[in-house]
């Protein structure tokens, strides 16, 4: 059900008020790493406005051009018509694939990402196999992952990638989880910290029981199909967001929040689904009847609970913690002051020179068929955290995890990465002070 730009999706709304004023291209995430005017905010928005009235073929020319982009919304933030530069490029997106394809190692991930039981029964495979293709890594041992032992398509074998964990957090746990009756919250995992990451789920349990907090794991939500959406795969977007409005609908009731420890996901369900069913009326208001109840963990255990009195309770950590702010809390959904607000209570944080920038993950394209970008663009993250001194970098998003651990090992720089859930639940496993 891809939309037809020029059809359905009205680009010439977006394109026609930038006044071409260039506030957007110092920030531009892209131009910054490849300074050409056509990979910028205000390039994009030219070209889609000549694709729109017939003066733009989309070649592959084009398709290149407007599969650079990070998706970052750092133009969004500064540009003073709030033009929403990175929704038409996904809207172009889809139009791409139409003409072009989706490459198949993408559609085999998407498929992945439809299908549960099937992705659970393969990351279990990748689990017992993966020593056999890569090795867990021993370099600068603060920076988890594994490595490639030999070059794959798309991937050359210096690149540090999550390792699997055993048994996934889903499967690890049991449905409900009674932690006194009193309150009750659903939490929405994401596939990085369900597959990968394992410690975020385990921690934000912890968190909810000692806070008192029933804790409901929804075990039929599927993938927030963000990987899709950048991609221009509207048919994954479409089959996944119907499934989980639906399913969230039968449940929405009787949570107090569905809380989600990943900025990607978050806002995906609470933003980008409303994006997506623009021309879908019905399904674009039960999106938006959702958002009430989204919310990153961060921000609803730091406004809708007694987590920060709790926190100061607790003896301080001899830790320093640097905070990344993911493109899609701070930008997109303004989550930033919550995250530090909770890690202080117990932690020193020492604030990089611009925890805004963008990190430079940019989705699935942009991780494989354009790695040399995201390559380029995480250079500068590696740098501003090593300068912090810190002993930890934070950030709430997996996707980001994934982007800055390999962009330190790449540049020898020895910092644990945690989310702040997890920085959360250690504190809270402290001696109270006395
Ligand atoms: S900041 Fe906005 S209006 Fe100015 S050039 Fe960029 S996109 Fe156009
Ligand atoms: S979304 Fe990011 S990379 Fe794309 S045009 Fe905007 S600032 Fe540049």
């Amino acid at each position: 059900m891809a939309t037809q730009s020029g059809e359905i999706f009205n680009f010439a709304e977006f394109t026609d008020p930038c006044i071409k004023c260039g506030k957007c291209i110092p920030v531009c995430t892209i131009h910054n790493v490849n300074a050409d005017e056509v990979t910028s905010p205000r390039g994009f928005l030219d070209l889609l406005g000549a694709y729109q009235n017939g003066n733009l073929e989309l070649d592959k020319n084009a398709k290149d051009i407007f599969e650079s982009c990070f998706l970052c919304t750092a133009c969004v933030e500064v540009c003073p018509k709030s033009l929403p530069t990175d929704m038409v490029i996904e809207q172009v997106r889809t139009d791409i694939a139409d003409k072009f394809g989706i490459a198949f190692f993408k559609r085999a991930f998407f498929y992945l990402l439809r299908h549960r039981l099937t992705m659970d029964v393969l990351f279990k495979l990748g689990y017992v196999f993966q020593t056999c293709g890569f090795k867990i890594k021993e370099k600068n041992q603060n920076v988890a992952g594994m490595q490639p032992r030999f070059n794959l398509p798309l991937i050359k074998k210096d690149r540090l990638l999550p390792s699997l964990g055993k048994t996934s957090f889903m499967n690890a746990n049991p449905e409900e989880i009674s932690n006194g009756g009193k309150r009750r919250v659903a939490i929405f995992i994401g596939c990085l910290a369900n597959y990968n990451y394992t410690e975020i789920g385990k921690s934000l349990l912890y968190t909810l029981e000692t806070l008192e907090i029933d804790a409901f794991i929804p075990k039929k939500q599927l993938c927030c199909s963000a990987p899709a959406y950048f991609t221009g795969d509207f048919d994954t977007v479409d089959h996944n967001a119907k499934k989980n409005i639906e399913y969230f609908e039968s449940f929405l009731d009787d949570v107090e929040a569905i809380i989600i420890p990943e900025a990607t996901c978050s806002a995906m369900i609470k933003i980008d689904y409303e994006h997506h069913f623009h021309d879908q009326p019905e399904w674009f208001e039960r999106a938006r009847a959702l958002k009430s109840k989204i919310f990153m963990a961060t921000e609803w255990l730091n406004n809708h609970t007694h987590l920060n009195t709790l926190l100061e309770t607790k003896e301080t950590q001899d830790l320093s913690v640097t905070y990344h702010d993911p493109c899609h809390a701070k930008k997109m959904q303004g989550i930033h002051r919550e995250p530090r607000n909770l890690i202080s209570k117990n932690y020193e944080i020492k604030e990089m020179s611009d925890s805004n920038t963008c990190c430079g993950f940019g989705g699935v394209t942009m991780q494989t068929e354009k790695y040399h970008f995201a390559h380029a663009a995480g250079k500068p993250k590696a740098a501003m955290i090593e300068q912090t001194g810190a002993e930890v970098v934070s950030s709430e998003c997996s996707a980001c995890r994934m982007q800055i651990s390999n962009s330190m090992h790449d540049a020898d720089v020895n910092v644990e990465f945690k989310n702040p859930i997890e920085l959360i639940a250690d504190a809270l496993r402290e001696k109270t002070k006395v």
